[in-house]
């Protein structure tokens, strides 16, 4: 029982160590420079934990469906595919737990070292290569990030809270109100709603009748 926890621990170390091991890195080894060369790439990796806005974000550790084309071109490599990205959240008008699926096309070009592309644009308008590996996780992030909603809703026609008593609309029947009642009725529906025999044993003599017709 014991062995399953240290052979948890030394793998989760030895991913940190050694980039290979890293899912979101793609060795361009593979690829090759030659335009043309392809290399798909399909894959699930760990989201880490700060790929959120104020109400809705990938849970840490979720993994991420990667359905990618990498393509050598001439001035770099081609990126393009689709991300199955796992939510979790609540919900802005009646803060119900959340849990959603983001699809996501992407398209982006990492340019080489050197080329054309590179010297002609700034590094925040077009990514770089940098060594043998291209690191997925900043495009997807930034992907993710900019797609998730500020004002996530459990559905599209959520009523929201009641805002004398704070539950979900919802959940509560359509007639819902809360109408001041006139104190007699008050005093009778707390007798009978609210108090069983248990707390007024006294004489039935001394429940107020309704006025009758
Ligand atoms: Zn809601
Ligand atoms: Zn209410």
């Amino acid at each position: 029982m014991s062995a399953a926890a240290s052979h948890r621990s030394r793998a989760a170390s030895s991913d940190a160590r050694r980039p290979a091991a890293n899912p979101w890195k793609v060795d361009l080894r593979e690829l090759g420079r030659r335009p043309g060369s392809l290399h798909e790439l399909q894959r699930s990796a760990p989201a880490p934990g700060d790929w959120r806005v104020e109400l809705i974000g990938v849970p840490e550790g979720a993994e991420v469906e990667l359905r990618l084309r990498l393509e050598s071109v001439m001035e770099g490599v081609l990126v393009t595919g689709e991300l199955e990205v796992p939510l979790t959240g609540s919900c802005a008008r009646c803060l119900e737990p959340i849990e959603d699926a983001l699809h996501l096309d992407v398209q982006e070009l990492y340019a080489y070292p050197g080329s054309t592309t590179e010297a002609t644009s700034e590094e925040d308008e077009v990514r770089r290569l940098e060594g043998d590996f291209l690191d997925l996780a900043p495009l997807v992030r930034d992907t993710v990030v900019l797609s998730l909603p500020l004002a996530p809703v459990c559905s599209e026609d959520c009523g929201g809270l009641c805002v004398d008593c704070g539950l979900r609309i919802d959940d509560l029947p359509a007639d819902h109100t809360h109408e001041v009642v006139d104190a007699r009725w008050a005093a009778l529906a707390q007798k009978f709603g609210t108090e069983p025999s248990t707390s007024s044993p006294g004489t039935p003599g001394e429940i107020a009748t309704p006025e009758e017709n």
